[in-house]
């Protein structure tokens, strides 16, 4: 068993060796342009690009034609908001979110809220979940798109785009979703679910880095963008530069394995996870999982471990690579935004940590990292005077604390 062990898969994927094997030749033999039209080099190229578009498009019920490269999930992000902002201005410049979007989602729709726009975020509830009767309700005659992601990164919970999509549709509103934790770990299909935008990235499903793409509807209604980057109209004039022909290609053939596993691997993931969650939960007492208890992402657990301060816990199994519920500023330790938005106090925050597991995770790590964290936190929670005190039966909020 090689160490440390990566529970992060969340945060990127390591590149599948058959993704890899169909990248190389177009590294050296394949190193055409793809927009050279007059020769074979050109050809080759452009044949590597179409087959990948057919296999990302496949991946999430697209036509071929509706899928437009990017560098990656925060560009698409950036165009379907931005591309749409600056398209439909004329009819609208109201905006619909969740707080717990990516940052490329929230700090685009900040950039337009100082551009005149508005933006309404929908509260989402205790396990990060919105409604679609919460969007409904937030639709005006002004409102011009609603982003609501698919999965959410950080707690796993899967929002009904499907009832989300049918109210954008019947309403008339164009609706974009954030699927980049979602595709390959559950069903996409954006015909039966209304969307109309959809952003992916590679190297969140075993691909390279540095590639994605975005899902453009072509009709019902066919959705017209501003395009961000301008210079010789590649990508049907949304995004101009020439193509990444090696990164697509590895991006296709991830998205065709993900495709190909869907029926296997989510199961497989979940029984992971769920074999951490056992460990873990049989041996230790105040345990929280953040997130929804089932409408969740098969291969994520997210949990606050009571009594014991998560930047410490990380230093106490560093053997494990996992992310925690707190993001370091310049100044101070901030809690999760996406965990402050589901009401997890400020204080459990701190304690939450984030384990994702992922295509190459073994049984062997799991049971590995479970002794690891059971043992990290026994061992910090001896340490704490709090928990000493709960476990003698203390109310902690009957105690009156006083300065000194
Ligand atoms: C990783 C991630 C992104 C950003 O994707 P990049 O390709 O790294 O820019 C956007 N949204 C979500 C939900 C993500 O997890």
């Amino acid at each position: 068993m090689k160490k440390p062990i990566y529970l992060d898969y969340h945060s990127t994927t390591p590149v599948d060796p058959e993704v890899l094997k169909a990248m190389l030749p177009y590294f050296t033999e394949v190193f055409g342009n793809a927009a050279s039209r007059n020769h074979e080099f050109g050809w080759t190229a452009e044949a590597g690009v179409e087959k990948a578009r057919a296999q990302v498009a496949g991946l999430i019920g697209a036509t071929d034609k509706e899928i437009v490269f990017t560098s990656g999930a925060t560009e698409s992000n950036n165009l379907a908001i931005l591309g749409v902002a600056e398209m439909y201005a004329e009819k609208g410049k109201h905006i619909i979110t969740t707080p717990i979007e990516h940052k490329a989602v929230l700090d685009t729709c900040q950039f337009l809220e100082s551009k005149g726009y508005q933006i309404t975020y929908l509260p989402v509830d205790k396990t990060g979940m919105v409604s679609a009767e919460q969007v409904r309700q937030a639709i005006r005659p002004d409102t011009i798109l609603v982003s609501i992601m698919f999965a959410n990164n950080e707690i796993g919970t899967v929002n009904p785009i499907g009832e989300i999509g049918r109210v954008c549709k019947e309403k008339g509103v164009l609706f974009h979703t954030d699927a980049v934790q979602a595709v390959g770990k559950v069903p996409v299909d954006v015909n039966s679910m209304g969307i109309d935008l959809l952003s992916v990235t590679a190297h969140k499903i075993y691909g390279p880095k540095g590639i994605g793409a975005i899902y453009v509807r072509r009709k019902n209604p066919r959705v017209r963008l501003s395009a961000l980057i301008h210079g010789g109209g590649h990508e049907r004039g949304m995004r101009s530069g020439t193509l990444n022909v090696p990164g697509i290609v590895g991006f296709g053939k991830a998205a065709e394995i993900a495709l190909r596993n869907l029926s296997t691997e989510p199961k497989r993931l979940a029984e992971l996870r769920d074999r951490l969650w056992k460990g873990i939960s049989a041996e230790l007492d105040e345990l929280y999982i953040n997130g929804h208890p089932t409408s969740r992402l098969p291969n994520n657990l997210n949990v606050s471990f009571a009594f014991v301060e998560g930047e410490s816990l990380m230093m106490g199994m560093k053997e494990l690579a996992v992310s925690s519920g707190s993001a370091c500023t310049s100044a101070s330790l901030e809690p999760s935004y996406v965990l402050k938005s589901i009401g997890v106090g400020e204080d459990l925050a701190h304690t939450s940590i984030r384990f994702s597991v992922g295509r190459f995770t073994t049984e062997e790590e799991i049971d590995f990292a479970v002794a690891k964290i059971v043992s990290a936190v026994k061992k910090l929670r001896d340490l704490s005077p709090l928990y000493e005190m709960v476990k003698e039966g203390v109310d902690l909020k009957s105690v009156h604390w006083t300065a000194h």
